[in-house]
Parts: structure tokens; sequence; C-alpha cells
């Protein structure tokens, strides 16, 4: 009977942010699933419900116990990443002109080959969009390996950028200006936001010209962006200013408990981070100064002295 219901209960959603496939439970419409490789099936993780008996493996179907083997046997690419404009999908003239036996060609087949080349090069960025992708794909590779961003991250920014693309919000914009706003919008999606101040940094572009361009997506892309939380601030600022792991959880005990006291509603997530930093750098005995805080966290000092004046007052904490 379930196997039955498995056919009619398929459910797929195709989740366009991220490129992966998910299941709803039709029954309980929960998002948690079992995959059970062995059996092929996928099965609800909170009802029992099998959602698909079908599953395909994804796998090579040979096996390799050496490197050796795995290269030799390996006959596809690597994966597909939105972050390579052609999403590393194109086909690849060489440049040695030989047969596949290794033979070298014919003069007329050497100057036919050279003109498929030439043409394959042309086409492959013949429109000004695809231009305008390979361009920005490249400056993405660039500025976040230059900000240490990792794979999963440059994805979901690459993904935004293609999407902005097709709504023909780069237009009269920089391309470097939407890149890093992407950038900075993937970094919030995936909660390990970074300041606007950090990005521009890098990047060399105004504050003024990259908040412009992320408002400009947030307003016509409909994404999901949750507000930055002064809790995922924690461990960057606090690893940069070099404070021990105790100082970092006293830092987010604080900041749990300004949440609950709703003192941190309306404030900047950096500042109330950096504060929570700095009491809990004086009562760990592992102080830094307000302006060491401050400049890690691209806040005034004013910012850092107010915030900590209120957390104390309304907190209760003494740090004398
Ligand atoms: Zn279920």
């Amino acid at each position: 009977m379930i196997g039955l219901a498995s056919r009619q209960a398929k459910s797929k959603k195709q989740k366009e942010s991220t490129g992966a496939t998910s299941y709803v439970c039709n029954s309980c419409s929960s998002e948690g699933v079992y995959i059970d490789h062995t059996r092929g099936e996928v099965i609800c993780s909170n009802c029992g419900l099998v959602l698909s008996d079908r599953s395909i493996d994804m796998g090579p179907e040979w096996r390799a116990f050496t490197a050796d083997e795995q290269n030799s046997r390996q006959r596809v690419g690597g994966p597909m990443d939105w972050s390579k404009f052609d999403q590393g999908l194109t086909t690849i003239i060489g440049r040695q002109n030989v047969d596949a036996s290794g033979r070298k060609l014919t003069s007329t087949r050497r100057a036919q080959i050279h003109r498929l080349r030439k043409w394959q090069i042309r086409t492959k960025v013949h429109s000004s969009d695809k231009r305008n992708l390979a361009v920005a794909m490249t400056e993405l590779h660039r500025i976040s390996s230059q900000l240490s961003i990792p794979y999963s991250i440059r994805e979901t920014s690459a993904v935004i950028y293609r999407k902005a693309l097709r709504k023909r919000l780069t237009r009269g914009r920089t391309i470097l200006g939407m890149i890093a706003a992407s950038l900075y919008l993937a970094c919030r999606v995936h909660q390990v936001p970074r300041p606007l101040e950090e990005v521009c940094e890098h990047i060399h572009i105004t504050r003024k010209e990259l908040s412009l361009c992320v408002r400009l997506i947030l307003r016509y892309l409909n994404l999901k962006v949750p507000f930055a939380s002064p809790i995922d601030f924690i461990h960057r600022f606090g690893t940069e200013l070099g404070i021990p792991g105790a100082a970092k959880k006293k830092a987010i005990d604080i900041l749990q408990l300004a949440k609950e006291q709703r003192l941190t509603i309306g404030k900047d997530p950096k500042g109330m981070a950096a504060a929570a930093i700095y009491v809990a750098s004086i009562l760990t005995g592992s102080r830094r100064t307000q302006l060491e805080i401050a400049r890690t966290a691209r806040v005034t000092e004013v910012t850092v002295r107010n915030r900590y004046k209120e957390m104390v007052d309304k907190l209760g904490i003494s740090t004398t």
C-alpha cells in the first residue's frame, strides 16, 4: 500500500537557489527525508511515508581502488558550476593538430579545424549578456578568493547575479558593484555575513554604490535573505581579534540574554556584536580596547561605547 502511495506521492520540488532537489512529504509536509541508498527509497523521516522508491544512483558504475585506476576509468569532466559563465559545459577544441589516435592532421583538415576553432571561440560569447556574464564570473572568482569565500557561497552569488542579469537589473550599474552586492547577499543567505564595509575595502567601490546595488537586488529579485544576527559575527570578529574560545562563548551568551531583553531590536548587528565582545573580553580576562574592536567590526568607537553602556546597564553586568 505504501508502495502505491509512493508513486502518487512523488513530489519533487526544484530549489532554484541551490540547484538541489528537495522532497516535501505529501502526508505531513515535513522537509526532512531519509535516503536509503541500498533500497533506492526516499522516506519521510517524520511519518515514514515512502516518497519515492525509484531513486537514481548518480554515481559511477565502476569501482576503483587506486588513484591510477580512478584516472583511467573516469570519463566525465568536472561538475557543473554556476560561477563559470558557461557552467563549465563548453566544448573546447584543442590546440594540438592531431586526431584521436595521435596522428598529425593533413593540411586541408588542419585549415578546417582552424576555422572551426575560430568560430567556436566567437560563438561562445556571442550576445552582450553572455559577454557581461563572462566578465562578471571572472570578477567573482577573483573577489571571492580575495575574501576567502567558500565554494557554496560563490555558487549562490553566481545564481543571484544571473537572476539579476536576466531581470535587466545590471543596466546602468557597474559589473563590479553588482557582483559585490550578490556576494554580500549570498553571505547573508548562508548566515555568515560580512560587513558591507569589508566587501567595499576589497573591491574598491564606495559603500553608497554597493548598498544601492544591494537594495536593487533585494527589491526586484524576491530573495529570502535573513537579517544578519549579531551572533553570526562573533566567531569572525573574535578570531580576528585573537580572543579565546571562552570569550566568544561568553559574548554569545551575552547576546542571547540581550535578545531576550529585546535590546537588539533596531540596532546594527555589528555594533551589538562588538559591544558583546568587549564585555566578554573584560570578563574573561582577555581585554581588547574599544578601538581595536571597533576597527575589526567596522563600526565607530562611539557605537561600541554606547552599545556597551546599554548592555551593562540593562543586563546588570558588572565589569569592574
Ligand atoms: Zn511525512
